[in-house]
């Protein structure tokens, strides 16, 4: 293992550590790696922000393994996109009649409002897939080389994107103002990769919206109440505007409920603008060409049958679906279990090479579902607890179970619920790795020193569905985020990591 990974960060004296911080805190501030404060209630026009938490060193990744994972992102985005057309498949893994539908609740509802647009007839045959697959370098005790091994899949609100940019644009800009004090022969230049995801996500909403093909029309971005990573989402905004003169509206889902319409004939989404808003010809009604879903991954999103029956309205339309039910259905982690399955990566991917197949295969642990008889189940999972994971049908983070944990989960599980799971080995991530960390409030002399893990997310867009079954698709950017070493779990906005950048090593 590259020297670098077992030692890191160096060592910096708290004079330097102070100065990093004061620039990187200010940086940050400048450049709108930020979040709206923590409040009771959210003024409707913000007045101040938070930088975003954040690292003061990028964190080392061996090169070929982050050169792995953007090869791996191109087979991926095609992976989930046909997986989101076959309809059979999605219906037996995650349908209401033999799937996680029967028994999860959230699943079940939104598979069954899928089930009947089916049935009415779905508008647009076109989906847009905004994606992030995540990794952790796996480093296990057996000598074996360390390796890439993936978390998760995301279809739906993958976030992050643009200020993983700005947070490596932080890095870049750290080393070319001190230099790093020269610290580290790794921190040059040519080992800070490039980062422009910004750019990317937005190309994808724009090249869907090209795609619908209709004057004055806006890409609609479902927003959820009280979201506090607003700059994540209006950097994308802005990047639509400046580059692709496209106009984006925002509203959550209860002001949708009684804003969306859609024509019964044409199929046309048609949005109520608020006052404020009215065209300057004005039209108090805007034609949507794209739903981008920045919301709706959580049952909390959906509070009552109204909410998802707002949804489906939203799915009915013609506008193009970012992404659909049957795309979000996808991204469930039940599926990425069942791809694991002999014979189910030739069903998706039986025209790919051989060697694509073998690299997806080798970036996977080893995953069973709690209900299955052939692997265990149960007791696999209650055998070796120490080394897994067990995982519901949910996003955002806080969802899953750990280790000692797993045991009195399962004693508390009702057999009838088991479906819903899925058990996964635990990657081990390598040690002796370290970071300064900053968060809002800390001062300059804030910066805390940890032991730390790091999760990589690579960003693709994916734009499919047409006649031609063609799945177009890019692999457009990166993210970083880091965490304690002792938190199981890794979210920046859950509250577990900071933002981070990479170090090729
Ligand atoms: P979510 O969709 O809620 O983000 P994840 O599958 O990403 O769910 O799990 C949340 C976090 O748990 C990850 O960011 C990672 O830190 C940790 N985690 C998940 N799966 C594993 C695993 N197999 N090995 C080690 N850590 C994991
Ligand atoms: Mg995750
Ligand atoms: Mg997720």
């Amino acid at each position: 293992m590259a020297a670098p990974l077992t030692n890191w960060p160096p060592e910096l004296p708290q004079a330097q550590l102070s100065a990093l911080t004061l620039l990187a805190t200010t940086y940050a501030l400048s450049h709108g790696l930020v979040y709206l404060p923590v409040a009771q209630e959210q003024p409707p026009a913000p007045t101040s922000v938070i930088h975003a938490p954040l690292a003061l060193f990028p964190s080392p990744i061996p090169r070929r393994l982050f050169e792995l994972a953007k090869r791996l992102q191109r087979i991926y985005n095609v992976l989930y996109a046909r997986v989101a057309m076959d309809a059979d498949f999605l219906d037996q893994v995650m349908g209401e009649e033999q799937g996680v539908g029967k028994v999860d609740e959230f699943t079940g509802q939104l598979w069954r409002r899928w089930r009947q647009l089916r049935d009415e007839g779905v508008a647009q045959p076109l989906q847009l897939g905004l994606f992030r697959s995540d990794y952790l370098l796996h480093a296990p005790s057996n000598g074996e080389p360390v390796s890439l091994k993936q978390v998760e899949f995301n279809t739906i609100s993958s976030s992050f994107g643009a200020l993983s940019e700005r947070s490596a644009d932080l890095h870049k800009y750290l080393y070319r103002s001190t230099g790093y004090y020269d610290t580290s022969p790794y921190l040059k230049e040519d080992n800070l990769p490039p980062n422009r995801t910004i750019a990317g996500l937005a190309e994808g909403l724009a090249e869907a919206h090209k795609a619908y093909n209709a004057p004055n029309t806006r890409i609609l971005i479902v927003v959820q109440n009280g979201e506090r990573n607003v700059f994540d989402q209006r950097w994308l905004e802005y990047e639509l505007l400046e580059k692709h003169s496209v106009k984006v509206v925002r509203q959550t889902f209860d002001e949708l409920a009684t804003s969306a319409r859609v024509d019964p004939s044409t199929r046309v989404l048609t949005l109520a603008l608020a006052p404020g808003l009215i065209l300057p010809d004005g039209a108090a009604r805007v034609e949507i060409s794209v739903v981008y879903f920045r919301a709706g991954y959580t049952p909390v999103d959906y509070p009552t049958p109204a909410h998802y029956d707002t949804r489906a309205l939203l799915e009915r339309s013609r506008a193009i679906q970012c992404p659909s039910i049957p795309l979000q259905l996808a991204g469930g982690k039940k599926v990425q279990e069942v791809l694991t399955r002999p014979g189910v990566l030739e069903r998706f991917l039986g025209d790919a090479a051989d060697a694509d197949r073998a690299l997806l295969r080798a970036s996977w642990m080893r995953m069973w579902g709690l209900d299955a008889d052939a692997d265990g189940g149960v007791a696999a999972a209650r055998a070796q607890a120490h080394g897994l994971v067990l995982k519901p049908q949910r996003e955002g983070g806080g969802n899953n179970v750990y280790k000692e944990a797993i045991p009195p989960f399962l004693d508390a599980l009702p057999p009838t619920e088991r479906a819903a799971w899925i058990a996964m080995e635990l990657i081990v991530p390598p040690e002796g790795l370290g970071n300064y960390l900053v968060r809002a409030g800390g001062g300059t002399d804030g910066a805390v020193k940890a032991d730390v893990v790091s999760e990589l997310g690579i960003f693709g867009w994916a734009l499919f569905g047409g006649q031609d079954s063609e799945v177009r698709e890019k692999e457009i950017g990166w993210l970083v985020r880091t965490k304690g070493k002792d938190s199981n779990e890794g979210g920046v906005a859950a509250g577990f990591s900071v933002l981070d950048s990479i170090v090729l090593v």
